[in-house]
C-alpha cells in the first residue's frame, strides 16, 4: 500500500457487483440488524427529528453510550464531555489522528491493519510505523513493537478484536501494548467496534486496564453491533482533553451526524445485553460454516475467535500473489474476497486472503459450492 488509491473494499466490492460474485470481500452483512431498532428510526424520521443535531451527538445517545460503558466495563464517563457521537468509527479515527498527530509524527500500527489507520495518518502528514503480528495467532512480539516506537511517536493503534484476523489480544500482549504506551507517553487509539463480536473467551476493554484510562481514546459503533454497517453511527469515549481534540476536528469534518439514527443506537445501546445475542449467535453459526468449509477444499485457516473474519492461505492455488488470486477467484469462480496484502505496509506480505462470514448460511453455502466447483486452481 503506496498512496490513497480506490480502497480495497470498494475495488473488489465493485468487480463483485460487476462479475455477479458472492461478495464475501467487503465486511458487511445480507441481513438487517434487529427490527426494534430500525423501528426507533422510522420513528424518529416521522416524529420530525430530521435537523442538525447537537454536534457532540443527542444527550440520550451520549447517556446511553456512557451507561454501557459502565454497564459492559465498570467505567464511569461523563456524557457532558467524555463522549463524541461521530459518523461511524471511521470518522472517529481520522478526526482521532489528525487531532493528534502533526507533520512528521509517527503513528504505530500493527499489520495486518485496517486501512483507515494508514490513510488517515498520511492526511495527517504523519509517518504511519508497523509491527508485524506473526504466526498462527497473529502474535504480538512486544520488542518488535518497541523496535517501532521512537520519540517521534505519539499515536499506537490497537484494533480488538482485529481486523482482518479475527483475532482477540491476550491479556499478556495488551498489558505489553500498555507499557509500551506508557514509557514512550503514547495515546492508544484502540478501535474495538467487535466488542460484542467475540465467540470464544471475552473481551478486555483496553481503557479498563491500569494506568490507560488517561491515555486511551476508545473507538466503536453501532455497524457490527447491530448489524447496521450503513448508518455510520460511531462513538469516541475518553478522558475530556482528548476527546475534546478529537471534537475540534470532527466538527470541520461532518459537523454533526445522522440525526434520526441517533435514538435509535442510544435505544440498541441501552438494550443491548438483550439484541447483541440476536446478531453474534448466528455469526458463530455462520463462522463454523465457512471456516469448516474451507478447511474441507483445502484451505489451511488461521485460528479466528472474534469479528467478521477469518483468513486463509490459497489453499488448492500454487498462486504466490493474493491480489491476482482474489481477481481470480472472482472470475473463476464467482466469489470475492480481499487480499490481505493491502493490509500490510511492507513488501513480504504474507500470500493469504481474508474471507467475511458476515452472509447468511444459504449464501455462504452457495460460495462454498462455486468453490468446489473449481476444477482447476
Ligand atoms: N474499524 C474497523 C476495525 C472496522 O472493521 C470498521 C469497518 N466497519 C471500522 C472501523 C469502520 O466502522 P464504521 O462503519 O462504524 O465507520
Ligand atoms: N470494516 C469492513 C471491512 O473491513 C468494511 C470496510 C469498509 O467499508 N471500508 O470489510
Amino acid at each position: 500500500m503506496s498512496s490513497l488509491g480506490t480502497t480495497i473494499f470498494a475495488e473488489m466490492s465493485s468487480l463483485a457487483v460487476e462479475h455477479g460474485a458472492i461478495n464475501l470481500g467487503q465486511g458487511f452483512p445480507d441481513l438487517d440488524g434487529p427490527e426494534e431498532i430500525k423501528a426507533v428510526a422510522i420513528d424518529a424520521i416521522n416524529a420530525g427529528r430530521n435537523q442538525y443535531p447537537p454536534g457532540i451527538g443527542i444527550p440520550e445517545l451520549r447517556q446511553a453510550i456512557a451507561g454501557h460503558q459502565r454497564r459492559k466495563y465498570g467505567m464511569e464517563w461523563s456524557p457532558e464531555t467524555d463522549v463524541l457521537v461521530t459518523a461511524g468509527a471511521t470518522e472517529a479515527i481520522a478526526a482521532a489522528i489528525l487531532a493528534l498527530v502533526s507533520p512528521g509524527e509517527e503513528v504505530v500500527l500493527m499489520e495486518p491493519f485496517y486501512d483507515a489507520y494508514y490513510a488517515a495518518t498520511l492526511i495527517a502528514g504523519g509517518s504511519p510505523r508497523a509491527v508485524r503480528l506473526r504466526g498462527t495467532d497473529f502474535s504480538l512480539d512486544p520488542e518488535e513493537l518497541r523496535s517501532q516506537v521512537s520519540g517521534k511517536s505519539r499515536v499506537i493503534v490497537l484494533n480488538n478484536p482485529h481486523n482482518p484476523s479475527g483475532k482477540v489480544f491476550t491479556r499478556e500482549e495488551l498489558l505489553e501494548v500498555a507499557a509500551v504506551a506508557e514509557e514512550f507517553n503514547l495515546v492508544v487509539l484502540a478501535d474495538e467496534v467487535y466488542e460484542h463480536l467475540v465467540f470464544e473467551g471475552s473481551h478486555l476493554h483496553f481503557a479498563s486496564l491500569p494506568g490507560m484510562r488517561e491515555r486511551t481514546i476508545s473507538i466503536s459503533s453501532m455497524a457490527k453491533s447491530f448489524s447496521l454497517t450503513g448508518w455510520k453511527i460511531g462513538w469516541a469515549t475518553g478522558p475530556a482533553n482528548l476527546v475534546s481534540a478529537v471534537k475540534a476536528t470532527k466538527q470541520f469534518l461532518t459537523y454533526v451526524n445522522g440525526a434520526p439514527f441517533q435514538p435509535a443506537a442510544a435505544f440498541a445501546l441501552d438494550n443491548a445485553e438483550r439484541l447483541v445475542p440476536e446478531v453474534r449467535e448466528p455469526l458463530r453459526a455462520q463462522r463454523d460454516l465457512l471456516a469448516n468449509g474451507l478447511a474441507s477444499l483445502g484451505f489451511n485457516l488461521h485460528p479466528c475467535n472474534a469479528t467478521y473474519f477469518v483468513i486463509s492461505d490459497l489453499g488448492p492455488a500454487t498462486s504466490t500473489d493474493s491480489r491476482r488470486f482474489c481477481l481470480d477467484l472472482i472470475e473463476r469462480a464467482g466469489v470475492a474476497a480481499i487480499p490481505t496484502s493491502a493490509f500490510y505496509l511492507g513488501a513480504e506480505a504474507p500470500v493469504e486472503v481474508r474471507w467475511t462470514f458476515s452472509k447468511q448460511r444459504a449464501t455462504l453455502a452457495e460460495a462454498l459450492d462455486r468453490l468446489g466447483r473449481v476444477k482447476e486452481w
